[in-house]
C-alpha cells in the first residue's frame, strides 16, 4: 500500500468516528405525552417550531414523532414513519451502552 492511500484510509476513519460520536442515544416514545415533555426539557416546542424529520425531511409534530437523536450540540427529530424509525434501528445497537 503506498504512503498516500494509507493516509486517506486513515483519514476516511477519522470521518466515520467522527459521525458516530454525533449520535449518542436514540430515544423511542410510548407515549406522546412523554415526548412533549423530553422535548421540552431540551428546548424544542413542536406546537411553536418548525422541526423536520432527518431522514424523510417531512415536518415532525406532536402527532408524527418517532424518535429523537440527541448530539452534543444538537437533537435531531424523526417522524414516526415506518422507513424512518427502521433507520433509527439500525443506529441503535452502536451506542446501548454509552449512558447509564
Ligand atoms: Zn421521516
Amino acid at each position: 500500500m503506498s504512503l498516500s492511500s494509507l493516509r486517506e484510509t486513515e483519514i476516511e476513519l477519522k470521518r466515520v468516528e467522527e459521525q458516530l460520536k454525533n449520535i449518542v442515544p436514540v430515544l423511542s416514545f410510548v407515549r406522546r405525552r412523554d415526548a412533549r415533555a423530553h422535548l421540552l426539557k431540551l428546548r424544542i416546542d413542536l406546537r411553536s417550531e418548525e422541526r423536520f424529520c432527518v431522514f424523510c425531511g417531512s415536518r415532525v409534530t406532536e402527532e408524527n414523532i418517532g424518535a429523537l437523536i440527541e448530539t452534543e450540540d444538537d437533537v435531531k427529530l424523526v417522524c414516526n414513519k415506518r422507513e424512518c424509525l427502521a433507520e433509527v434501528d439500525i443506529l441503535r445497537p452502536l451506542f446501548t451502552s454509552s449512558k447509564s
